[in-house]
């Protein structure tokens, strides 16, 4: 049965590559009908914080991305750990290492020194007819993994393709640190062993770390799991996605008023393709979600690109969902809105022209919250030819049936009794009521406000 996970580190939000591969190894579980666990990495403690747990499981549950186990703290399974040392020390594929970090520093410029590559180099690794250093006083050793000194590591990886590394070029590296605390490339092969994870997606800076990995599973006698390492995603300007250049949190997406089906389908694309298809449910995603296709190099984030697929959504959207979310942007802007479901039929009307539901709370505020006419273009198009027809209009609304064809025959007729167009009427009558030119038509969107409001705002400025 196929197992995968995902083990995010604590130590912030959860970011948009981490969202992807967490994305793909849910899909692959699902595809597979397996199993997908989700991993706390918190064993660096210093940087770990329970906040950060609380985004990462909130951004995993706002994306709808279930697991069927988890969350499992690393931090709750050190016996374990220590558990695994001891049988490696006792077979001797771990060993203690008492080199304090002043003398490998200097290990380390005297190899520089002679132009070779920096490493550990083994001298509190025990071998036949050696040896050791005597045992210093006060130092706490850490636990060295016993790397095979020769031979080659080499997997088929997923994403990537065959991969060869020769143990030559690895060293012997710590897998418990002085205060006992286990190292990432240790724990995660004693944790993915245990919980049978039988597929390993997650980033390509990893790739590294990965032979060393294969050899512990090897020390330990366990099954090996499958590896795909995917790529990163770059920035539009061609480096690494990072905080610097814009949003990389799931959760300022979210705030953002992008929708969580658009960005699993953005996400999806973003280093995998079935075919041409561009917009896809997260549903076709996993029937389709093999392990095949997917990118062997870098994507580049486009943020037009999600805005448009973001565009999708919202204008697909059910109107109660999005009057929910347009309520809780007004509120975060300050704006009381005491009804969130009578905000619908309003979603309805401007959900077609929004890449996000924050755009649709901006062109919703002038429901909620007065408004104030661009003072330049009002000057322009409230002369004082069509005043007389604002307030001519303003006294007819106040007795007509209060629906669109009614308010669109009270326009007409002003229209023909002052001999203006609709322009000459509709624009000005857009800025005082909805403080912007521009509007779907205007007899839809007068129709939204209480008749008094309308009234009122035409009137404020004649
Ligand atoms: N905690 C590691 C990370 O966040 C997990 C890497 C892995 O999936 O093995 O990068």
């Amino acid at each position: 049965v196929v197992r995968t996970r995902i083990a995010p580190s604590p130590t912030g939000y959860l970011h948009l590559g981490t969202a992807r591969t967490a994305l793909y190894s849910w899909a692959y579980a699902r595809h597979h009908g397996g199993q997908f666990v989700l991993r706390i990495e918190d064993t660096d403690v210093a940087r770990s914080t329970q906040e950060s747990v609380e985004q990462i499981l909130q951004s995993m549950h706002w994306l709808g991305l279930d697991y069927d186990e988890g969350p499992i703290y690393q931090m709750q399974r050190l016996d374990r750990y220590q558990q695994v040392i001891d049988q490696m020390l006792a077979n001797g594929t771990a060993y203690r290492c008492y080199a304090t970090p002043e003398e490998l520093d200097a290990m380390r410029e005297a190899q520089k020194a002679r132009g070779e590559k920096t490493g550990y180099d083994g001298r509190w690794r025990p071998a036949p007819g050696k040896v050791l250093p005597p045992i210093p006083e006060g130092v706490k050793p850490v636990v060295r993994f016993a790397n095979p000194l020769d031979g080659d590591v080499t997997w088929d990886d997923l994403v990537k393709g065959p991969i060869t590394i020769n143990n030559r070029e690895i060293d012997d590296l710590i897998i418990q640190r002085p205060d006992g605390v286990p190292t990432y490339n240790f724990a995660v092969v004693v944790d993915d062993w245990d919980m049978q994870i039988t597929h390993v997606f997650r980033g390509d800076e990893h790739i590294n770390n990965t032979p060393w990995q294969i050899n512990i599973y090897r020390a330990l006698g366990a099954a090996l799991p499958q590896f795909g390492h995917l790529p990163v995603i770059l920035g539009d300007d061609g480096t690494k996605l990072s905080k610097r250049r814009g949003a990389v949190a799931v959760s300022n997406y979210e705030e953002m008023g992008y929708l969580p089906e658009a960005m699993l389908n953005y996400l999806a694309r973003l280093g995998w393709s079935h075919g041409d298809e561009e917009l896809f449910t997260i549903e076709q995603m996993v029937s389709w979600f093999d392990g095949s296709h997917l990118n062997k190099s870098p994507a580049q984030w486009d943020a037009a690109k999600l805005a448009w697929v973001n565009a999708h959504y919202v204008k697909h959207a059910d109107d109660q969902r999005l009057s929910a979310l347009v309520a809780k942007h007004l509120r975060a802007k300050g704006h009381a809105v005491a009804d969130d479901a009578a905000l619908a039929p309003h979603c309805a009307l401007f959900k077609d022209r929004c890449a996000t539901t924050m755009e649709l709370a901006d062109w919703l505020s002038m429901y909620v919250t007065d408004v104030t006419p661009p003072a330049d273009e009002l000057a322009a198009k409230l002369t004082d030819a069509v005043k007389p027809a604002v307030a001519a209009l303003a006294e007819r609304l106040k007795g007509v049936a209060w629906e669109a064809p009614a308010i669109s025959q009270a326009i007409k007729d002003t229209l023909g009794e002052f001999g203006l167009k609709m322009p000459q009427l509709a624009i000005p009558v857009r800025l005082l009521v909805c403080g912007r030119s521009q509007t779907p038509s205007v007899d839809a969107a007068l129709v939204l406000f209480e008749r008094d409001v309308v009234v009122q705002r035409l009137q404020k400025n004649i």
